[in-house]
């Protein structure tokens, strides 16, 4: 049976990052809410557009995110989901429409997650991840196109980490309350933080 897996987590956890490693190890395809609202951003719906409530570092209404997760979820056999449920409502929904193998949190403490998001560098060719002090290409090309997110400024991110502790920390905390999560240190480097989810994976899975 295909893995179904759930990466929770903090924004700046690294989600992104093992989201994309773990698509291409174990053949998953990599569901984001994120990329699909950011790439759906000016769209005009019956809930204003995406970017209003992005840029300010808020959730876009559950209708309009539910209805993206489930023409993902239709598409897929198996998958990663990255950004989604966001809150215990998401997390409802999320559980009427299909059974988890893996329901795993990156936990990062909050002074890291500040240093990520703000030095986050994104590749809009590639959606390659990049970081200003961890992490940049060699490639000059690359490196003269890279972008910064919106989002990703200092006053944004002290906004979207509030909301995380508010709407998201719950329902890991469910997860948590259900035996489902499987807790995993994202404070380290990014090829030992594969290894740790790898190994979950293979030797593992719950039925969450
Ligand atoms: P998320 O999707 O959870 O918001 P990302 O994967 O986009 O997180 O990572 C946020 C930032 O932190 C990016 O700039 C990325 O390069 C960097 N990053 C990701 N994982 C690590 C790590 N283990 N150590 C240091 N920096 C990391
Ligand atoms: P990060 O992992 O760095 O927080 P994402 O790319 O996952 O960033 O999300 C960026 C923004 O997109 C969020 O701040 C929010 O406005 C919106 N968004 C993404 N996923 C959801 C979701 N599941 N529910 C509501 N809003 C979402």
């Amino acid at each position: 049976m295909s893995n179904r897996i759930l990466l929770l987590g903090a924004p700046g956890a690294g989600k992104g990052t093992q989201s994309k490693r773990l698509a291409d190890a174990y053949g998953l395809e990599h569901i984001t809410t994120g990329d699909a609202l950011r790439a759906n951003k000016d769209m005009e719906t019956d809930y204003g557009t995406p970017r209003e409530y992005m840029d300010a570092g808020e959730l876009v209404p559950d209708g309009l995110v539910n209805e993206i997760v489930d023409a993902a979820l239709a598409d897929a056999d198996g998958f990663v989901l990255d950004g989604y449920p966001r809150n215990l409502s998401q997390a409802e929904y999320l559980s009427e429409q299909t059974d988890l193998t893996a329901a795993i949190f990156l936990d990062v403490g909050e002074d890291e997650l500040v240093r990520r998001l703000t030095g986050r560098r994104l590749d809009p060719e590639t959606g390659e991840i990049y970081h200003v002090e961890f992490n940049m290409p060699e490639d000059e090309a690359i490196l003269e196109r890279l972008e910064q997110r919106d989002d990703d400024t200092e006053e944004v991110v002290t906004d979207r980490l509030e909301v995380y502790y508010e709407n998201t920390e719950p329902v890991i905390e469910h997860y948590r309350e259900t035996g489902d999560l499987i807790e995993v240190d994202g404070e380290a480097h990014p090829d030992e933080v594969f290894e740790r989810i790898s190994e979950v994976i293979d030797e593992d899975p719950t039925d969450a």
